[in-house]
């Protein structure tokens, strides 16, 4: 399985959550994909590194990307294109543009 993790108030949310959900992934011979609106890619490899996450490819952002394809659908393109199995994204606006090759769990009860 291909499993994309959003960072912000994704694995923000609960990152020891996310921490043994990545490496139990990876364990057993799974990809993680790290997918995120973030652009400073040091910064975001050392923030995952700080919260014990681990994966196979880190997807930063561009503004060029989000010309492309639009803000809201830039995640959605990156699913399909690295044929994501399975997404975890808080953003509604998001999951909107992912089609259905993907299967999608968003945190809830932010409120
Ligand atoms: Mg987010």
């Amino acid at each position: 399985m291909k499993v994309a993790l959003d960072i912000d108030d994704t694995i923000t949310r609960h990152p020891a959550f996310f921490a043994f959900l990545s490496k139990a992934l990876l364990d057993a011979g799974h990809e993680v994909v790290i997918l995120t609106f973030r652009e400073d890619r040091a910064s975001t490899a050392a923030d995952l590194a700080g919260w014990g996450i681990v994966y196979t490819h880190l997807i930063t952002s561009t503004l060029d990307a989000h010309f492309k394809h639009g803000v809201n659908a830039w995640k959605g393109a990156m699913c399909k294109q690295h044929r994501i199995d399975l997404f975890f994204e808080d953003s509604m606006e998001v999951l909107r543009h992912v089609d259905g090759g993907t299967v999608c769990f968003s945190p809830v009860g932010r409120y």
